[in-house]
């Protein structure tokens, strides 16, 4: 069948040969064909990154993609592309990030799209080395459309200071985007939050995924069962992930280059049991040392 293929695109080729007015002609047309082809191979391309935020984002054009692969049509010599060149800048992965919250704060794949006041895409340094990934938005965070603004986030802000970062440095995200409320018909209660459930953990990972690829943090750091769970093995439990680096593997895209993930205690639940934070906090370190941070100064 291979064959058979080959012979007809050589018929075609030789077809196109006679046919061209000239030698160059045919060169041309041949080119812009293979470009072509290029192209579409691309676009099917398993190259998630930039595939999944295309539709959404100007960052990867087709008209970049004709250029890069028209060049190593016509000189071979050119086509290897350094890491360097393969990963994107600043302003590529601030766009393709503010376009995929944009598709958060629009997205209604599942019921919390309706309940939400707001959706929590993240925030953060978008050159973090280090990723917080909580569970999902509570009470405060919906009202404010930002990632642990509440009791838990004023705990994981000093976790982040006593590593020796800042809020700024790092990026923060929830698997889940909306807020899961135990009783959504009454979104002013406070004490109404829950855990988001196996659906709309699945409806929402591609986003955490997709955000996780485009920072391309050295370490993820999983804040409580929700997100170990899911981003590292649904099997286990909390307590036998936490405290070990694991390579992040994802379901709906590759990495761009390879990322660690360490789970340790959520804030809240460190808010609750306070003698867990000897044991987040060696977890912490563990990044810290990966790092070469010091720590914030007594
Ligand atoms: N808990 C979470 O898991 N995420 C938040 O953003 C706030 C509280």
């Amino acid at each position: 069948m291979a064959e058979k293929n080959s012979v007809r695109k050589l018929a075609a080729e030789l077809k196109q040969f006679l046919s061209a007015q000239n030698e160059d002609d045919f060169i041309v047309a041949a080119a812009q064909q293979r470009a072509a082809v290029a192209i579409s191979r691309e676009e099917n391309r398993v190259c998630p990154v930039q595939n999944e935020t295309k539709a959404e984002t100007p960052v990867s054009t087709a008209q970049d993609t004709l250029t890069v692969q028209f060049m190593r049509t016509m000189r071979p010599t050119q086509t290897i592309r350094t890491d360097a060149e393969n990963e994107m800048n600043k302003t590529q992965k601030t766009q393709a990030l503010q376009a995929l919250a944009q598709t958060i704060h629009t997205c209604r794949r599942c019921p919390l799209g309706s309940t939400r006041l707001n959706a929590v895409p993240g925030e953060g340094n978008v050159n973090a080395d280090v990723m917080f990934v909580g569970e999902g938005p509570g009470y405060d965070e919906d009202r404010q459309g930002r990632p642990f603004v509440g009791r838990a986030g004023q705990l994981l802000d000093k976790m982040i200071l006593a590593m020796g970062l800042s809020r700024e440095k790092v990026f923060i995200a929830n698997i889940a985007k909306c807020h899961p409320m135990i009783d959504p018909a009454h979104p002013e209660n406070r004490s109404n939050d829950r855990a988001p459930n196996s659906e709309e953990i699945a409806c929402c990972r591609k986003y955490v995924e997709q955000q996780i690829a485009l920072v391309c943090p050295k370490y993820v750091i999983a804040l409580g069962g929700v997100a170990a769970k899911a981003l590292i093995s649904d099997a286990k439990s909390l307590g036998a992930l936490r405290g070990q680096f694991y390579n992040l593997h994802l379901d709906s895209v590759t990495l761009p280059k390879p990322v660690q993930i360490i789970a340790t205690y959520h804030p809240a639940a460190l808010l609750r049991n306070p003698n867990w934070k000897k044991d987040a906090w060696a977890d912490l370190q563990q990044v810290m040392d990966a790092l070469g941070l010091k720590g914030a100064r007594k």
